[in-house]
């Protein structure tokens, strides 16, 4: 779930900010920008009022089809880069209706689907399984040269024995 880990906090303090606050993310970090005449115990107000606003804002980023996208574009260039254009899908969407299946893809029109039941799953895991229908789109089948496009991702074999796991679990009556 987004939100859930509790961020580093950098505050920066400007003159020429008044009444203004703003935050945004910076890798781990949060930013904070607030008026520099600020009391201490209005910044530690304002700074938990702006990471709940960015997490409200993350949670709902978070499981939308242009963040599929966004995150598809950055695994691209990752970890295939020489077939940035091969590689770029038309649609990347969340999907409902897909039962059995973590994602799947039709290299005929470019588009990928993702299941909603890995919604919730660790980060690295989606990035699997959307890495894994990124590279059909360049080798459609389940040959050597596929497997080895996906093992560019280095938690290819622990994102693979997760959803194992799970497949597993659901599977017990
Ligand atoms: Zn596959």
């Amino acid at each position: 779930m987004a939100g859930t880990r509790k961020p580093v906090v950098e505050v920066r303090r400007s003159q020429r900010r008044r009444r203004t606050v703003s935050a945004y993310r910076d890798g781990e970090r949060v930013v904070v920008l607030i008026p520099d005449q600020f009391s201490r115990a209005e910044e530690s107000e304002w700074v938990d009022r702006m990471l709940a606003r960015l997490a409200a804002r993350e949670a709902r980023l978070a499981r939308s089809d242009a963040e599929l996208l966004a995150r598809a574009t950055r695994l691209i260039g990752l970890y295939l880069p020489e077939h940035m254009s091969a590689a770029a899908p038309a649609s990347v969407r969340w999907v409902t209706n897909q039962n059995g299946r973590w994602g799947s893809c039709t290299p005929a029109d470019r588009t990928i689907r993702i299941s909603h039941r890995i919604q919730d799953m660790p980060d690295w895991v989606i990035d699997y399984v959307l890495l894994h229908e990124l590279a059909h789109l360049i080798v459609p089948s389940h040959n050597a040269e596929f497997w080895s496009l996906v093992a560019r991702y280095p938690r290819s074999e622990r994102a693979r024995g997760y959803l194992e796991g799970v497949a597993a679990t659901a599977a017990v009556p």
